[in-house]
């Protein structure tokens, strides 16, 4: 149930709107947003996607408004190589959590949309028995054309899925190595998915995203694979402790899973539950929102800037008349840079 000081705050943001944009539904959205309702929280997250010059006031407006009443969820990054068992746990997990009562979004950051236009993530048809349930939301990872703006869309898709009451955010992704530091700068608890024995135990997933992990789940233990699981579980348990210590001193966990059988599924959200309660103890869980929300800020300075710069006519001129000179190796690349800048 939203607290009085969420209804107050929405109720300010509100009025606030109303002021603005009378003659566009964003008042309707918001207000319907609040109330938690599922197609007014696809409707947002279509208009912030949106690049459609019109929407991008009312987006904007509406993201400023959803501020005010976002930020109380935990956000869970997860990712793991293509068939370790992503949508599968996510689907036992998340439906865990609407059974213990919490509302989950499920959202997708899918490195593979912006280059090929195809889709890891996005192709099958995933998560059957939490797409069915009222407490949860799923959506496809945002298009965009490039990595950094399918982020951006999906940190403000956080923030409006806040707004809506979801009290747990999943960011899921494909572990090969592009778009886990962006999940990781978005999130605050960054789960590996593993699967256990395929011959070198450190193979398939690159070193940086392990150490970026705050807990890995060895994938699939059951059956046959049961042994091999908890094998599994005490290597890479040890290979963590060879790593370097987390800045925050948090020190990862491993357990084991079977999304099929049910196990481990609660393990997993109490070892999520113990690294919030650690954080929120040591003052470290609002520093780390705070950092990443600096971080954003700077990411998008960056990214308008170059927008601004490419649009302007003359840079575009001098850019084109140098590539020539380049070509030619007449140039270096680092003069023409210069140049172009100074022009
Ligand atoms: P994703 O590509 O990481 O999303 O992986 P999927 O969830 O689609 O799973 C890949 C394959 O592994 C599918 O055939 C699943 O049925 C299977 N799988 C997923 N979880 C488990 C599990 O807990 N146990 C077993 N035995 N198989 C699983």
């Amino acid at each position: 149930m939203a607290s009085p000081s969420k209804d107050n705050a929405a109720s300010k943001a509100l009025d606030s709107l109303k002021n603005h944009h009378r003659s566009i539904d964003v008042v309707r959205i918001f207000q319907e947003l609040i109330t938690g309702n599922r197609a007014a929280l696809g409707e947002a997250i279509t208009l912030i996607e949106s690049t459609s010059e019109k929407h991008k006031k009312p987006a904007t407006d509406l993201l400023s408004k959803s501020l005010t009443v976002s930020g109380r969820s935990i956000r869970i990054g997860i990712t793991g190589v293509p068939g370790v068992g992503k949508s599968t746990f996510i689907d036992a997990f998340g439906t865990y959590l609407t059974s213990i009562g919490k509302k989950v979004a499920v959202l997708a950051i899918d490195p593979s949309s912006p280059i090929s236009k195809g889709s890891i993530l996005g192709d099958k048809t995933r998560m059957e028995k939490l797409s069915m349930d009222k407490d949860a939301f799923i959506r496809p990872s945002a298009t965009s054309t490039t990595l950094g703006g399918v982020a951006r869309k999906t940190r403000e898709s956080i923030m409006l899925c806040e707004a809506a009451g979801y009290d747990i955010i999943i960011v899921e992704t494909v572990g090969v190595g592009q778009s886990e530091t962006a999940v990781h700068s978005m999130t605050d608890f960054f789960l590996l998915l593993m699967l256990a024995g395929a011959g070198d135990q450190l193979q398939g997933i690159k070193r940086g995203i392990m150490e970026m992990c705050d807990g890995m789940s060895i994938t699939k233990a059951d059956g046959d694979n049961r042994k091999k699981a908890e094998f599994a579980k005490s290597e890479y348990t040890s290979a963590l402790h060879l790593f370097p210590e987390k800045t925050d001193g948090w020190m990862p966990k491993v357990n084991t899973c079977s999304a099929l059988e049910n196990n481990g599924i609660e393990e997993t959200w109490k070892m999520i539950q113990d690294h919030y309660h650690w954080m929120v103890s040591r003052n470290i869980f609002e520093q780390r929102r705070h950092e990443q929300d600096f971080e954003w800020m700077n990411e998008t300075l960056k990214e308008l800037v170059l927008d601004q710069f490419f649009q302007r006519p003359e840079k575009m001129k001098k850019l084109l008349d140098l590539k020539e000179q380049l070509l030619k190796r007449q140039i270096t690349p680092f003069q023409a840079a210069e140049i172009i800048l100074k022009a």
